[in-house]
């Protein structure tokens, strides 16, 4: 049994490594993967498998076993990223300005070779497989999208898969659990009165009260919460002012929160405004306030733990599985768990520029490896007994 997955996958290398560069040479940004989908769906039409068309960029296939049995679902994202290439390779973009840069193009070409895998075993499992070619990852919108048509709610099971770009090939990161995190969007409006740079005593600055809300609010992490209990926040803008000579009137402030619990999400939430309003007031600034939820934490589902453990010992082995690092970059897959247990696993993709980056690439044995677990897991889910 051991390995078998990633032999039977490694026959189908050639059709991994050509649909990975399709993608990759066509890129689209999230909510506009219109050729990515007319691609993914004639692939799916060349296979002969059936599949829900929503709109432009939604495509829900289906792979039956033989007999009744439980519907499980795999889902790949297909979105890219705002990113022009530097990589100087046969297969770069041709769309000014995108890049795949995080590996949804290897996601979208490992699911459909899985498919090819499933397809010459399905009478070995029973019940159905759902594949998931999801839009707008890089926006968080685009699972929810999925998760409203309607269409999963039968589902009992998700998996997905993320290729990591500096974890080395041949390994498998799994940990149940919080694994990325949940994020908050953060927005702070000041407002003092404008004047005269030489004359601040006429004025109320909103640059001065704003910067000690900017530092005020790292205190939250670094005085108020447990050291061991990950969390960020982030001020990513800072816009004020018109010229050198007039104090500013009003400031915008805005960022993100990130944590990996939801007790850690309520208190920061209670605490930002609670910071910037005696901050501001101290300086007689008046401010509102807005930390609002954006997405949800991913949490891997303990009970399927099992499952892809065995799932990645029989495509490598026991020895190529680490135990994942929780980070609090986000990842819309987490709406998934909402609905049915859902796992998101991790495969090293042998790297040497980080996710986002324009000389982002993987190796494409990653593509295979990627295949061969999503066929593993399926079959650790639904095989006949
Ligand atoms: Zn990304
Ligand atoms: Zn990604």
């Amino acid at each position: 049994m051991s390995s078998k997955f990633y032999s039977e996958a490694l026959l189908y290398r050639d059709y991994a490594v050509e649909q990975r560069r399709w993608m990759h040479m066509h890129p689209e940004k999230s909510h506009c993967e219109i050729e990515t989908t007319a691609h993914i769906r004639t692939e799916l039409d060349k296979l002969n498998v059936p599949y829900k068309a929503v709109g432009k960029n939604i495509t829900i296939g289906e792979i039956r076993g033989n007999g009744e049995g439980p519907i499980i679902a795999l889902r790949a994202d297909i979105d890219a990223l705002e990113i022009s290439e530097k990589n100087d390779v046969s297969y770069k973009s041709v769309n000014p300005g995108l890049m795949h840069a995080c590996g949804h193009d290897a996601h979208a070409a490992a699911l459909l070779t899985a498919a090819r895998v499933l397809l010459s075993h399905r009478n070995e499992f029973s019940g159905t497989v759902r594949l998931i070619f999801q839009p707008a990852e890089e926006h968080g919108e685009g699972a929810l999208q999925v998760v409203q048509t309607g269409l999963l709610n039968d589902v009992e099971a998700f998996f997905g898969i993320h290729v990591r770009a500096m974890m080395p090939v041949g390994k498998i990161a799994l940990k149940s659990g919080p694994v990325m995190g949940g994020a908050n969007s953060l927005k702070i409006k000041l407002t003092g009165s404008s004047g005269h740079g030489g004359r601040p005593h006429q004025a109320i600055d909103t640059i001065a009260a704003g910067v000690e809300i900017v530092q005020g609010l790292q205190q939250i992490v670094s005085r108020e919460l447990d050291p061991v209990d990950p969390a960020v926040i982030s001020v990513c803008q800072f816009h004020a002012g018109t010229r050198d000579n007039i104090i500013a009137g009003e400031a915008s402030i805005s960022g993100t929160v990130r944590v990996l619990h939801e007790r850690t999400r309520k208190y920061i939430e209670e605490a930002v405004p609670r910071i910037v309003r005696n901050i501001a007031s101290a300086h007689r600034v008046s401010a509102e306030t807005e930390c609002e939820f954006a997405t949800s934490i991913l949490e891997n589902s303990p009970v399927l733990q099992p499952y892809v453990e065995r799932a990645a010992a029989a495509v490598l082995s026991s020895e190529a599985i680490i135990e994942s690092t929780p980070e609090l970059g986000t990842e819309d897959f987490s709406v998934y768990g909402k609905l049915a247990p859902a796992y998101f696993a991790f495969v090293g993709a042998g790297g040497t520029s980080p996710h986002h980056s324009d000389t982002f690439n993987i190796d494409e044995e990653s593509i295979v490896i990627s295949a061969a677990l999503h066929t593993s897991f399926v079959f650790e889910y639904l095989a006949k007994e």
